[in-house]
């Protein structure tokens, strides 16, 4: 631990078990420390910095923002905002975007959106029924969603009438909808939650289930979203699509922002001037971080990239499966997958750190591997040499 480390941890409020070191610089798919130590990066800041480090067309964009104006309140219209809803209305296929500045509060507002359409529609609809193992955010109400119950305990009173399904069971859903029910809200890839890919059945059953019962379907695509499965969104692969979305993480490679999308059914009839708002959402440089992440996205094609990258990992992977006793099963799709490992998962990431290669936990026993999209086949290589040392 460096004079640095101690500062820091005399400073912040004690809420993060932080690896030992310090990052300074970045350069593609790489990080390096204050003593020059290079790392292979295969967590992106939690699934974020998809373009990897230094894009330069990225920072100029940002940087020539940054001296037109990069804060204007939504008392304005501003010239970067209605591009970037254009921007993900094209890549969603939703209908109407809210821009806001983190996953927690997107996931935040489909869940006000879907209350207000209930309201407006006067069903008397208030109810919520979310995913165990879920990962929705940490402010009250995307925590009230959350299916971890250690996340949820030291906050509790939360906001009533959520229950939680089991994933992937259509029937455990059917179970706990009743005639209150609002909206029910799932990650298509869980990703705190241990790397769970919702089958087919589960996805078109719920949509169909919403549709039976007049309930809402909401996608948190804030960790799965953005390429990352190999579609643009991972509902996108199912041939369904949800009524509300939210997304953030890597839609604007590492500017804090987020949204929620909604269709025009839905808009038709639920938020309304007053009934929400962000001081910072849809700020200039968010939104220009939002449309020249997307530009790029679609002109170098990195959801297709995810795909066939995504694919060779598996492979890998599945090796790893094979060879090694500690190593159970291979989870998730694309540039967003886990090994279950007997092994504690903080020995394996820290013994990792010191092999020059960034990884994270998720859920119990699960090493998730999210690296930028950029990555190349050789990258791959790469991390599986330094992991099988560890491993
Ligand atoms: C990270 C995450 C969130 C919360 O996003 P923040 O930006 O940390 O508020 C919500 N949902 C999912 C699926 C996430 O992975």
């Amino acid at each position: 631990m460096n004079q640095y480390m101690e500062e820091t941890n005399q400073a912040l409020v004690h809420t993060y078990n932080q690896f030992p070191i310090v990052l300074e610089k970045g350069e593609g798919v790489y990080l390096f420390d204050t003593d020059g130590k290079k790392y292979l990066d295969f967590a992106a800041g939690y699934a974020v910095s998809s373009l990897g480090y230094g894009n330069q067309e990225l920072n100029d964009a940002l940087k020539s923002q940054i001296d037109q104006i990069f804060h204007t309140s939504n008392l304005y219209y501003n010239t970067t905002c209605g591009k970037a809803a254009e921007d993900l209305k094209r890549i969603t296929g939703m209908d109407r975007i809210f821009f806001t500045n983190s996953g927690g509060e997107a996931v935040e507002g489909t869940l006000k959106a879907a209350r207000k359409y209930a309201y407006k529609k006067g069903t008397g609809r208030c109810e919520f029924i979310a995913m165990k193992e879920s990962f929705h955010g940490r402010s009250m109400g995307a925590l009230s969603v959350t299916g971890h119950s250690p996340y949820r305990e030291p906050f509790e009173p939360l906001v009533p009438g959520v229950s939680f399904a089991e994933y992937n069971d259509l029937d455990s859903v059917k179970a706990l909808v009743t005639d209150k029910t609002c909206a029910i809200i799932l990650e298509p890839l869980q990703g705190e939650g241990g790397i769970n890919l919702a089958t087919e059945e589960f996805m078109k059953g719920i949509r169909k289930l919403c549709d039976d019962e007049g309930i809402l379907m909401i996608c948190d695509e804030v960790q799965c979203g953005m390429g990352r499965t190999g579609s643009m969104f991972a509902w996108q692969a199912y041939g369904i699509k949800p009524d509300l979305m939210s997304m953030a993480k890597a839609i604007g490679s590492g500017i804090p922002v987020g949204a929620f999308a909604m269709t025009d059914q839905v808009a038709e009839s639920s938020l309304e001037p007053g009934d929400h708002g962000t001081t910072y959402g849809g700020n200039p440089l968010a939104c220009m971080a939002v449309s020249k992440t997307i530009e790029i996205f679609e002109r170098e094609k990195l959801a297709e990239h995810a795909k066939e990258v995504g694919t060779y990992l598996a492979e890998k992977l599945d090796v790893l499966v094979d060879e090694y006793d500690c190593v159970t099963a291979r989870k998730g799709t694309g540039l967003m997958q886990g090994i279950q490992i007997t092994k504690p998962v903080s020995k394996v990431t820290n013994a990792a750190l010191k092999e020059g290669l960034l990884i994270i936990g998720a859920g119990e026993d699960i090493i998730r591997f999210v690296p930028p999209l950029v990555i190349e086949k050789e990258h791959v290589d790469e991390m599986i040499e330094k992991l099988k040392k560890v491993l």
